[in-house]
């Protein structure tokens, strides 16, 4: 593979729903780097406290040290200048400013391995993966499987929960589906609605 840019600086993008092993696929390179002996560093959002503090965890409970950041700017505060390899899990987590942190990471020479949910439970591009993805030189889309159907699946699934895009959790909340049986959940709320006012329609046989 051929990938270009400052002294080996590039942007790396695994996108894809819950369930498809971005944070399995993440850890696996930064492990072969660290085999490689280049300096590593890992960095997650302070907010996803889901599973450990300071490691990157997997569904599969692969797990890796991350150092947790409250924003994107103090990630490129505590990055250090001789890091080689920077790896960041659930980038849509993180503010619009980690698109010109990574920028800028890149430019250093750093490779810059970023994970992260390209759709939130809507269906909609979640921000700011959608500039990460255009700015990258290697995307790496990943499916799951549709836990209706078996097939592949490109979508998350929220069971439970109110309407907020961020909303943290994970199977007991969450689940893969394909795009025949992916239910955004506006659509699920709006069908609820015509429901209940079919109900209130209905007349009373007595
Ligand atoms: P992501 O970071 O994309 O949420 P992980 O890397 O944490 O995914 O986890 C991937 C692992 O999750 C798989 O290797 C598998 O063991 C497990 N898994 C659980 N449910 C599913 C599913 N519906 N489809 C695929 N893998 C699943
Ligand atoms: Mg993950």
């Amino acid at each position: 593979m051929v990938y270009g840019g400052i002294q080996g600086g590039r942007i790396e993008v695994i996108c894809g729903p819950m369930f498809s092993g971005k944070s399995e696929e993440l850890i696996r390179r930064l492990r072969r780097a660290i085999i490689a002996r280049q300096r590593v560093e890992v960095f997650k959002p302070g907010i996803d406290t889901r599973y450990a503090d300071d490691e990157v965890v997997s569904h599969s409970d692969n797990r890796l040290s991350a150092t947790p950041v409250a924003n994107a700017r103090q990630l490129l505060d505590t990055v250090l200048l001789r890091t080689e390899v920077v790896g960041i899990d659930e980038a849509q987590f993180f503010d619009e400013d980690l698109v010109e942190v990574c920028d800028t990471l890149a430019n250093r020479g750093c490779r810059v391995i970023i994970a992260g949910l390209d759709l939130d439970s809507r269906g909609r591009p979640f921000h700011p993966m959608p500039a990460l993805l255009a700015i990258a030189e290697v995307v790496t889309k990943s499916q799951a499987v549709c836990m209706v159907c078996g097939a592949a699946a490109s979508f998350s699934q929220r069971l439970t929960g109110g309407g907020d895009q961020v909303e943290l959790g994970s199977s007991e909340r969450y689940e893969a589906r394909c795009r025949r049986h992916f239910e955004p959940e506006e659509t699920r709320q709006l069908e609820l609605l015509r429901a209940r006012q079919a109900v209130l329609r209905v007349p009373r046989s007595e």
